[in-house]
């Protein structure tokens, strides 16, 4: 078993890590100070100024195919280029990168769609979730109803990510009520495409975060028959699979988050004296440090394994899920203990672990929550459909 990088991937982990740490980290103090007056920590413009010097060197379109202009990374670089990424808060991504399952688009969509969400001239937003639908998805009640060549939609989303600025949504709706009603979700919910001038508003939902969800609102809509994304009735499956994508990316960055905030909470304890002695000479300080690096190293494997039985081809849905269940508990245990090693100072505005601990609030409720990981695991294990000696047997 070889569980090094190839020298490709240790080339690409290092531009990254050396962008992060030129482009992204300095500008750190200035997202914290206009977070701190309630404005968007990094503008628009400063965003796309950093997206176009990574596209310069190649990095456009982490995973997005190459026959769209991306880099096709494989999982497990995806993976690790997420980690290098979250070493800061700042919330930077790469360009390029599309929602997965507008690759399911036909001619025209990709054209309408898919290319200029790529290339970030058109925004997308992803809406399952309503205020009596969240981990039952199934329970979703937004309908559209079918009159002649159009569809007309009506029902509330809530909580989606980017909605404010969306120019379109990726909405689901009951599209046939009676095999809804009998749980046939398989054939009772379509996706439709619905740029925002057909009509559907969004409100901005404040968070314990920085950057907030909207509501979005369906007021009798009417889109034509060619919104359908993918076939009419297998929504579902649709909804399943965007939710999937990001099971083991999104612990990969909360993991670098929290290297980085080990590595911060040892620079204070070298520095920081009480009775006498550096804290860092504390066994108390020292379990928190060594307990927390365990947990990382842990956290890596998973996440890894999991980004490698994607790239692999193999079913990786229960590893996704350790690592996402893993990760949101580990990491929000992580920055608890950092920010204590801090004292005081871990507490205030001054620095970034407050924040971290704020953000990191979210990895246990979104695409998931921990309580449905486990739901997930177990079902898996207890029918058998899985085993517990995982992907090496
Ligand atoms: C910041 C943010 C961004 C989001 N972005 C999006 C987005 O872009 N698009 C989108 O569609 N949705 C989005 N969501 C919605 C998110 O996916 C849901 O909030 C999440 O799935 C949980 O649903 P809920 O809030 O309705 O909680 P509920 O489902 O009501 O759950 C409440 C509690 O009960 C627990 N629970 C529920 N069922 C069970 C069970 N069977 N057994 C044990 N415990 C259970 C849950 O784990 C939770 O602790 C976002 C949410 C947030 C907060």
């Amino acid at each position: 078993m070889d569980l090094s990088l190839t020298d490709d991937e240790r080339d690409i982990r290092q531009w990254v890590r050396t962008f992060v740490e030129k482009e992204v980290m300095p500008l750190e103090q200035d997202v914290l100070a206009r977070e701190r007056r309630h404005e968007r920590g990094l503008p628009p413009e400063e965003l796309k100024r950093l997206q176009d010097t990574a596209r310069a060197a190649g990095f456009f379109g982490v995973l997005t195919p190459e026959e769209y202009g991306g880099m096709g990374l494989s999982a497990v670089m995806a993976a690790l280029v997420e980690v290098e990424l979250g070493r800061s808060f700042v919330p930077f991504r790469f360009a390029g990168d599309a929602d997965n399952i507008l690759f399911h688009a036909n001619e025209a969509q990709q054209e309408e769609y898919l290319r200029p969400t790529i290339e970030g001239t058109r925004k997308s937003c992803f809406a399952i979730t309503e205020p009596g639908a969240g981990s039952d998805a199934r329970a979703i009640r937004t309908s559209a109803r079918r009159e002649g060549d159009e569809w007309v939609i009506n029902g509330e989303k809530t909580f989606i990510t980017g909605g404010v600025d969306a120019d379109f949504v990726m909405v689901f709706a009951v599209t046939d009520p009676e095999a809804h009603k009998a749980g046939r979700t398989g054939e009772s919910v379509t996706c439709f495409l619905v740029d925002r001038d057909r009509g559907w508003t969004s409100q901005q939902i404040d968070t314990m975060g920085e950057w907030g969800p909207a509501a979005l609102v369906f007021d009798d809509v009417r889109v034509p028959h060619s919104a359908i994304l993918g076939e009419e009735g297998k929504g579902f499956a649709l909804a399943m699979q965007w939710i999937g994508k990001g099971r083991y990316l999104l612990p990969a960055r909360a993991l670098g988050g929290c290297e980085r905030m080990v590595e911060m909470a040892m620079e204070w304890a070298h520095n920081r004296v009480t009775f006498g002695k550096p804290i860092a000479e504390r066994q108390a300080i020292q379990w928190m440090i060594a307990d927390s690096a365990t947990e990382i190293e842990a956290l890596r494997w998973l996440v890894l394994s999991a980004a490698w039985q994607v790239d692999q081809g193999r079913d990786s849905r229960q590893a996704q899920s350790m690592a996402k269940l893993f990760g949101g508990v580990k990491c929000n245990e992580i920055v608890d203990r950092m920010l204590q090693v801090h004292g005081g100072m871990g507490y205030t505005r001054e620095l970034p672990l407050e924040r971290w601990y704020r953000e990191l609030r979210l990895l246990r409720i979104y695409e998931g929550t921990d309580e449905i990981q486990r739901r997930t695991l177990a079902r898996n294990l207890l029918k058998g459909h899985v085993s517990v000696r995982g992907h090496l047997g």
